[in-house]
């Protein structure tokens, strides 16, 4: 539950508080929803907007002193919608809390393949997967064997792009906030090089050195100064994809890039994109990725955290980089 909507900084594990309520396990009548068990809830650096009360934004902000919402995979109870059944697997939007009415189910995925880890659907089979595949294929628009670079890179979304560009045969580079990130990158997904951009005194310089020639791809997961040292590192007629801006989200006023001139000199295409406009593309993603995590071609790193009390912990710890990995809070396991 938030306790109240919070302004500009960082937030605290305070702000948000565990309540103890009863909840009724079965669907009213006349309802088209469903009641689920949830079993592994996802932090995403979004809601961090979602705790300020915001006007116009594209995200709804929370409600305080009621549950908050995000999206996880769950178990349905009970059903009076006709797309699921009760002992469905499910991930979509549900309630951070160990039992969920869900009142608008059609915006519910129904979990078909069982036979990868469940909690997958927090991230690589779910909405961060479906971020990096619209992201790089549908944004990026990339060809084999280009330059492209990554920030937040071991995260969520980040740890995929990186392979995804690997199995196009381009060369990558991601850059994480940790050694044993760094060590990540290259050993387990595969970049070809990587860096902690936190030992960088010159962003300029270090990605100079990671790309002579420049870079063709820039795949932007959080702004500021690196956007600002990225664009003058850019290659003629390079792509950025705008994912996100986590180093600007907990800012009172976000930071000012200064090197826009690159996008005419280098004549960049720069396009912010949201994973909600590619969703009609979720069965082709599946049947991509599917097979590569059998083969074992896709790796994927996650940060579980056990029970529901230690969700706010794991949510704020996304913007020290504390996550390693994907976040994710096992409520339950079945
Ligand atoms: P991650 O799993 O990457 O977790 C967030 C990571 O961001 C942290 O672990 C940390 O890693 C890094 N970080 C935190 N603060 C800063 C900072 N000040 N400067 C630089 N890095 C920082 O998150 P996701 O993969 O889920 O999300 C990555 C990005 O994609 C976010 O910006 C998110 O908002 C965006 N997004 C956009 C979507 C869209 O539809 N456009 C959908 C989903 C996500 P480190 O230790 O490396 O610093």
């Amino acid at each position: 539950v938030l306790k109240d909507y919070i302004g500009a900084g960082f937030p605290k594990e305070s702000d948000l508080i565990t309540r103890v309520s009863k909840i009724n396990l079965s669907v009213a009548e006349g309802s088209n929803g469903v009641v689920v068990k949830n079993l592994y809830l996802s932090c995403d650096p979004y809601m961090r907007m979602r705790m300020t009360k915001t006007q116009g934004s594209y995200f709804e902000s929370f409600t305080p002193h009621q549950p908050i919402t995000g999206l996880g995979v769950a178990r349905v109870l009970d059903s009076k919608n006709q797309k699921f059944k009760k002992g469905d697997l499910v991930w979509g939007m549900t309630g951070w809390e160990e039992y969920s009415h869900i009142t608008n189910a059609d915006g519910l995925f129904k979990i078909e393949h069982s036979d990868v880890p469940l909690s997958y659907y927090t991230g690589l089979l779910g909405m961060p997967g479906m971020t990096a595949y619209s992201g790089f294929y549908e944004v990026c628009a990339p060809k084999k064997a280009e330059y492209v670079y990554i920030s937040a890179a071991s995260g969520a979304v980040g740890q995929l792009v990186g392979q995804f560009a690997k199995l196009l045969g381009c060369y990558v580079v991601g850059s994480a906030g940790s050694k044993e990130k760094v060590n990540l990158l290259k050993n387990k997904f595969g970049f070809d090089e990587a860096f902690n951009y936190k030992e960088e005194e010159d962003l300029v310089a270090a990605l100079k050195r990671y790309f002579p020639d420049g870079i063709d791809i820039y795949f932007e997961n959080v702004g500021g100064k690196m956007l600002d040292a990225v664009l003058v590192n850019m290659r003629p007629h390079g792509r950025v994809a705008v994912c996100g801006m986590i180093s600007q989200y907990n800012l009172e006023k976000p930071e000012g890039v200064h090197n826009l001139t690159s996008i005419i000199a280098k004549r960049l295409r720069i396009q912010g994109f949201l994973v909600s406009e590619y969703y009609h593309l979720y069965p082709k993603f599946l049947e991509m990725v599917l097979p590569y995590i059998k083969e074992g071609k896709i790796n994927y790193v996650e940060d579980t955290a056990e029970g529901l009390e230690s969700a706010p912990a794991a949510l704020i710890g996304l913007f020290s980089g504390r996550n390693i990995g994907k976040q994710v809070v096992v409520v339950a396991r079945e």
